[in-house]
């Protein structure tokens, strides 16, 4: 016989520990012996197979909680067959109890070597067998659902670790423009002074400021205005060359650009191609004296030393961007 065979006890029972037995065996009438001392079990649901070479697919199948298997069968090694359970990933587990026509220690020890669980002799007690299926059974079965519950702990764990890698990168971006926020430039700004402490490289920082945006505001109105600050953001973004180098709106109309490793000679470059590019966008600007959006740049360099803080950097650059803006605008100065 090929096929697996139900013989139709209890497979409607939803009891979570239901025992799911697979017994292979040639001999009908092993096989009804065994299916006689579970009749009256409402937890054991009984299948068999007498053609072992069928009998890895079945149990493939099947998934059953514990194999009852034969060793000497036509065309077919017991062993041969535990040791296709043992190497198929869905059956690796599976509790598997020999058994066997003689109580003899070397099939006993060679049963056990290629991945049995258990060993009895055929016939067995019906109480002892009845006690062993329940035994491999249900240990089976908490296994199966501490793998389970490990899995899906692990992929929780994976599931919050994504969201906060997530949530840290949108914490520290400006929601308007994309860029980096006051809190990723406060961030970035005490790590690279730290950083240039030790490598005493220089660190540079651009404060742009958009020349007479209130009255941008006012002519164009505010959505107008956000529009503008975006094309602003983009146009320093696009100035920036080394991976280390963050733009950021520091707050309202105004941009801070943080320069790692970077002298005043690089950064009064940078801020005039900035400033230059975008003049060079054209957008209009109802009252500014080129006609066209501009932003006024102050640049500061410091080395950092352990006098001074990143602090002492941006009030620098603060008063540089006020020199620029008392210089008529659309220009850069430093501090
Ligand atoms: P100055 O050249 O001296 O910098 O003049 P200003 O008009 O740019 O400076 P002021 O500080 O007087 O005005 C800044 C304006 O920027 C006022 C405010 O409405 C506008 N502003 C700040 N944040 C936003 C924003 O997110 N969107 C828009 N549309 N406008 C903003
Ligand atoms: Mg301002
Ligand atoms: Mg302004």
């Amino acid at each position: 016989m090929s096929e697996v065979v139900p013989t139709g006890i209890n497979t409607q029972d939803s009891s979570p520990h239901r025992v799911r037995v697979l017994l292979v065996d040639d001999q009908l009438i092993i096989v009804e012996a065994i299916r006689r001392m579970f009749v009256g079990q409402p937890d054991i649901e009984f299948h068999y197979v007498t053609d072992a070479t069928t009998a890895h697919a079945a149990a493939a199948a099947l998934r059953p909680t514990v194999i009852l298997q034969d060793l000497v069968m036509p065309g077919s090694d017991g062993f041969d067959v535990i040791r296709q359970y043992r190497i198929d990933a869905g059956l690796r587990a599976v509790p598997v109890i020999v058994l066997s026509a003689k109580e003899d220690p070397k099939l006993k020890a060679h049963s056990f070597a290629v991945g049995a669980n258990d060993y009895l002799v055929k016939l067995p007690d019906p109480v002892e067998l009845l006690a062993r299926i329940r035994y491999h059974s249900a240990a089976y079965i908490s296994r199966l659902e501490r793998d389970e519950a490990f899995r899906f702990l692990r992929e929780s764990e994976q599931k919050l670790a994504d969201a906060n890698v997530q949530l840290q990168k949108l914490a520290a971006l400006d929601g308007l423009t994309g860029i980096g926020n006051r809190r990723a430039f406060d961030d970035i700004l005490q790590r690279e002074w730290q950083r240039g402490q030790r490598s005493n490289k220089p660190l540079s920082m651009l404060l742009c400021d958009v020349d007479c945006f209130k009255l941008y505001n006012d002519e164009f109105g505010h959505q107008a205005g956000d529009l503008c600050l975006k094309k602003v953001a983009a146009v320093l973004t696009e100035q920036l060359k080394r991976p280390a180098d963050l733009a950021a709106r520091y707050g309202g109309e105004e941009f801070a650009v943080v320069l790692p490793e970077t002298d005043l000679e690089g950064a009064l470059k940078l801020a005039e191609a900035c400033r230059a590019h975008l003049a060079n966008l054209a957008l209009e600007h109802p009252v500014t004296d080129a006609g066209v959006v501009t932003i006024s740049i102050g640049v500061a360099s410091f080395v950092p030393a352990s006098e001074y803080t990143p602090a002492d950097l941006i009030a620098s650059a603060d008063k540089a961007l006020y020199a620029a803006k008392a210089a008529g605008r659309n220009c850069v100065r430093q501090g």
